[in-house]
């Protein structure tokens, strides 16, 4: 019996497991939909990198020899949603049975799960072998444990892995974990490394054209564009960050430079998402960069920590707590995302410089997106579900799976700890630590109270003197309560009125 064989956007992986047995008769289906890329408004380098890749990925599997139907976002028989075009595929070739991998988001799996009954058709979801820690796998893990903690996680992933791992079973160096040699302030004059730019296809400059003239009313800008989108040219990349620029990754991990959007970051998680590059070929070359004496341990360990670890981690973080987890708000957080995330003006340098980068690039790195703009809606108390679809929208690389259990639980610790031990809430003095930005802004980091005081100031205390029932008792947070008590009422009256103004001046759109 022949089957349709769906393959979805962030699905470009020829060893993808709907993809393991293809037969004579097989079709393969892929399709732009305009419900996809309009549920949250996609930033257009996120839409035309997908669309490229998906093109580019069709063209290479027909170039082989399989039978694939590709409906662009123009075809005039698009009827736009995947549930629609998988009932018109079946319908014009006959095909009564679907294969598909299962997708990154619930709502997606949901919509795969009602074929049977809506349309009729029999329906094989195969598991996602790509990643390394299936959702089954996790949850066992997971199981009877009081606190899941990634560096547990990370270990058991290492062993199973055999990832840095010495022929006695030792972690290589003799510890886990080298997070003590990283993560410096930056040092004066540092600039990010030269990155690749690819060649333009004669596809690539189709679909720049098609989002251009579809999708310009979206937040960021199109051009210049410098993605790869063929997995031949994400192996360059990945190879060029391997040999150049992994060595460095570590040193400045949590560093922040006005007008250097990526550091010694890889930028590969648009990729790996997506599929063009697999985990455990990424993990596997870093290994042999330290094994070969050209990477240092610390930069090997914590760029394979990232992967092996936090990414895997937080994908079974997402899959063992939905559909609830997209419910949870423990904060009860109600206040519109302001207009500057959107690119309005702010006189706060830090979150400008994030914002453009964000517009410009459809990316910032993971201090960026933790510590200035999760931060600031964490202490603000900015509405959480708000806050997600603008994660989600604008960055290339996110996908439900990964961008909610990073927004809701690390940054805004809006699942009460289930995925992060504390809320990674901080003040104006980490980020005058980690970056150069406080010396151009209209605020000064020391002060707390007054026009000219850092807005995180303020916020960060009246974040922990609000929600004191819900934090007080969390043993990583001995200090804070602690200091707070030591603060005269007046003190505390002043820091409670200063944050108050911040927060009617960002809602005014005069911060
Ligand atoms: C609020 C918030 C939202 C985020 N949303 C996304 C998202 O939608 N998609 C996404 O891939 N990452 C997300 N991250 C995680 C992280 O910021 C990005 O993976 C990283 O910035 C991607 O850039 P890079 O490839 O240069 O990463 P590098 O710093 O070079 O790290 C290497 C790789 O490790 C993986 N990685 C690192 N940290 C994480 C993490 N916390 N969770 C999952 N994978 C990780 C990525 O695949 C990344 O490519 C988010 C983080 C925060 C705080
Ligand atoms: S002073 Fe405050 S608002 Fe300005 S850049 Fe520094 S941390 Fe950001």
């Amino acid at each position: 019996m022949s089957h349709l064989r769906l393959v979805l956007a962030d699905q470009l992986s020829e060893s993808l497991s709907a993809l393991t047995d293809v037969q004579t008769g097989d079709t393969i289906l892929m399709c732009e939909v305009t419900e996809e890329a309009t549920y949250v408004r996609h930033h257009p380098k996120k839409i035309a990198f997908l669309f490229a890749a998906m093109r580019h990925f069709a063209a290479e599997l027909s170039d082989k020899g399989f039978q694939v139907r590709y409906v662009t976002l123009n075809d005039p028989d698009n009827s736009g949603s995947l549930t629609t075009e998988v009932a018109r595929a079946a319908k014009e070739l006959r095909l009564k049975q679907v294969i598909v991998t299962e997708p990154g988001e619930y709502r997606v799996r949901q919509m795969m799960q009602s074929w049977e009954a809506d349309l009729g058709l029999s329906v094989d979801i195969r598991t996602d072998d790509r990643f390394l820690c299936a959702t089954d796998r996790f949850a066992r893990w997971a199981s009877g444990k009081k606190q899941l903690r990634m560096e547990y996680f990370y270990r058991e992933m290492r062993k199973a892995y055999h990832i840095l791992i010495e022929a006695d079973g030792t972690p290589s160096g003799g510890q886990w974990n080298y997070d003590k040699d990283n993560r410096k302030p930056p040092a004066k004059g540092i600039v990010s490394p030269p990155r690749i730019s690819h060649p333009k296809s004669a596809i690539l400059n189709e679909v720049l054209a098609l989002v251009g003239d579809r999708f310009s009313d979206h937040f960021g800008t199109l051009e210049p564009f410098h993605f790869a989108v063929t997995r031949a040219q994400a192996l360059v990349e990945l190879d060029d960050f391997i040999a150049r620029i992994l060595p460095r990754f570590g040193d400045y991990q949590d560093a922040m430079v006005k007008g250097e959007a990526f550091l010694n970051h890889s930028l590969l998680s648009s990729y790996l998402n997506a599929g063009l590059l697999l985990p455990l070929e990424i993990c596997r070359k870093a290994e042999a960069a330290y094994r070969n004496n050209h990477v240092p341990l610390n930069a090997a360990e914590g760029f394979i920590r990232q992967i092996l670890g936090w990414r895997e981690y937080v994908r079974g973080i997402y899959w063992l707590n939905m559909p609830a987890y997209g419910g949870l708000n423990y904060f009860n957080t109600k206040r519109p995302l302001p207009d500057f995330y959107w690119g309005g003006k702010t006189g706060m340098a830090c979150i400008k410089e994030a914002v453009d980068h964000t517009r410009e690039h459809a990316y910032s790195h993971h201090i960026q997106r933790l510590m200035v703009t999760g931060n600031f809606a964490l202490i603000a108390g900015l509405d959480v579900k708000q806050v997600q679809d603008w994660y989600l929208a604008v960055y290339s690389d996110a996908y439900e799976w990964v961008e909610m259990p990073n927004t809701l639980g690390m940054a805004l610790f809006g699942d009460g700890g289930l995925l992060g031990s504390k809320p990674y809430a901080a003040s104006g003095k980490y980020i005058d630590k980690m970056s150069n930005y406080c010396a151009g802004c209209r605020y000064d980091p020391q002060q707390m109270l007054g026009e000219t005081a850092c807005p995180f100031n303020a916020l960060y205390w009246d974040f922990f003197a609000r929600n004191r029932d819900k934090l007080e008792a969390n043993q990583r947070l001995p200090f804070v309560y602690s200091t707070w008590d030591k603060f005269s009422p007046e003190r505390q009256n002043g820091i409670k009125t200063q944050a108050a103004s911040v927060l009617d001046r960002m809602a005014e759109g005069t911060l």
